[in-house]
Parts: C-alpha cells; sequence; structure tokens
C-alpha cells in the first residue's frame, strides 16, 4: 500500500513537474554533449520606442499588429466594439507622419461599456508581452483613472492603471495581481507614455477528480522591470473576493479589461511555453 502511495505520489510529482519549467538538469546527456539536439533559431525581433512598436519574436503569435481586433471578440462570440485607429502604411501627410512616428496609430482602445475582449483562440502556459498607454490627460483618482487589466486565462488579472503620481491600495495598482500582489516596486510611466509588460503564466493543474495540484503562477516585468517573481496566485482574482480555484481546462481565452476607461493597447503577442 505504501509503495503504491509513493509511486502515485511520484507520478503525481512528475505530471506537474513535467508541466512547468524544467528544473533539473536532464540525466540523459552528458556535461557538454556533442549530440544533445540545439534550441531552434529565432529572430528575437526589436524592442519598442514610444514612436514605434517593436518586432515580435519570429515564433510569437500575434494577438494584435496595429491593424484589427480580427483575434479578439466579446465573452458571447460577436464582434469587439472597441476602438482601432490603425497604422498608416505609408504616410501622405505630415500629421500623419507624426502620428505614425509618435504611437499615434496602431493602437485600440476601450470604448466604455462594451464589455471585456477576449482572444478567439484559448491559450495556456506562456509569454505575453503587451504594450498600453493610459489616457492623458489623466482623469480621476485612485481606481476610477485608466483602469484596465490584462486577465489571464480570462481569470487572473494583472492590472492596468494609471499608478504615476497617484494612490490606491497597493493590491490594486497597476502591475498587481489584483486583489492579491502588489508589484514590487511602482514603474509606472506618466499618463499618454506605452508602457509594456510582459508576463509569464503557468496555468493551474487539477487532477481528473478537479483537485488542484498547482496553482497558478505568474512572473510580471513592467516597463522591463520585475515586478512579481513566480507568486502563487490563491485563486481567480476580484474586487474583494479571493474565490477558490474552480478546474477547467488548460488552455482558456486570454481577456482585456472594459472598466469604462479609454486605455490604449498596441503591440501583443505571445509565446505558447511547451
Ligand atoms: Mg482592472
Amino acid at each position: 500500500m505504501k509503495q503504491i502511495l509513493a509511486l502515485t505520489c511520484l507520478s503525481l510529482f512528475a505530471c506537474v513537474s513535467c508541466s512547468l519549467a524544467q528544473t533539473q538538469v536532464d540525466p540523459k546527456w552528458q556535461i557538454h554533449d556533442p549530440n544533445r539536439p540545439v534550441p531552434p533559431v529565432i529572430d528575437p525581433g526589436t524592442a519598442s520606442t514610444q514612436g514605434t512598436p517593436g518586432r515580435p519574436p519570429s515564433d510569437a503569435i500575434i494577438l494584435f499588429d496595429g491593424k484589427d481586433l480580427s483575434k479578439w471578440q466579446r465573452k458571447d462570440g460577436t464582434p469587439a466594439e472597441w476602438k482601432v485607429v490603425p497604422v498608416s502604411p505609408s504616410p501622405k501627410t505630415a500629421e500623419e507622419y507624426l502620428k505614425k512616428t509618435q504611437g499615434e496609430n496602431g493602437y485600440f482602445e476601450v470604448v466604455p461599456k462594451t464589455g471585456y475582449i477576449y482572444t478567439k483562440e484559448p491559450f495556456g502556459d506562456c509569454q505575453l508581452h503587451v504594450e498600453f498607454a493610459e489616457p492623458q490627460p489623466a482623469k480621476g483618482q485612485d481606481q476610477d483613472r485608466g483602469n484596465s487589466g490584462v486577465f489571464l486565462h480570462g481569470l487572473y488579472e494583472v492590472q492596468v492603471l494609471d499608478s504615476y503620481e497617484s494612490k490606491t491600495y497597493a493590491d490594486g495598482q497597476a502591475a498587481a495581481v489584483y486583489g492579491q500582489f502588489p508589484p514590487q516596486v511602482n514603474a509606472s510611466r506618466p499618463p499618454g507614455q506605452w508602457q509594456t509588460y510582459d508576463i509569464i503564466f503557468h496555468g493551474p493543474r487539477f487532477d481528473t477528480s478537479g483537485k488542484l495540484l498547482r496553482p497558478a503562477l505568474i512572473t510580471a516585468f513592467h516597463n522591463g522591470v520585475l515586478v512579481q517573481d513566480n507568486v502563487e496566485l490563491t485563486g481567480p482574482t476580484g474586487h474583494h473576493v479571493r474565490p477558490p480555484y474552480t478546474a477547467g481546462p488548460e488552455k482558456l481565452p486570454l481577456a482585456l479589461q472594459d472598466h469604462n476607461h479609454p486605455v490604449r493597447y498596441r503591440n501583443i503577442w505571445l509565446r505558447e511555453l511547451k
């Protein structure tokens, strides 16, 4: 009986750890083994500037490239109604040129009261890149100031908020895992400027009976600065609530929050983690 239990524990552990990043040296290969397969070659892309979004890595799935919301929809499957200001491929006037080079096109913007938008495709463990800009001039205070959010699995919010020289509760400011983990630092840029989130997300795992085997994990960088270091979520995020996990699939759509504020987004891509 003890043996069976030990084996069950071992296989459960193996199952959970195999779905996470590799944490142990693979004993299959000798050190510096010339026969060990080398990783695939990719083009890493380029970094963004305020004026121009960077080029995503060549193996990324592009969720918004400045043109349209074809990868997104409302929760009920109807078309996303957020405003798109598409990138102008060849500016014809000085004004168009200025807009293109100052980051004033090639984005989409929350249209208040039209609802969250969701990716048409579901995603599991991933590296996610999102750029956003807070409304300029800033309006409102506290949580009522440039509020939106990046919802991994549509359930776990990394808060989007104008936290530049603006106070709110710590676990609800920009780059917080909402209601659970304040960011390590406030790395916010002023409203109107483009900001980046780079998020590593590992979804929760459940056994066949729906029991939680491993919580969701988030690591996040705000404007390149580490703000969440592999935090273990208590469950879905919420306002004044920390609901428990409910067993679900390993892949679910990613969502962006409509919190009634015209927050802008551009250059969204993700890489699925194997
Ligand atoms: Mg929010």
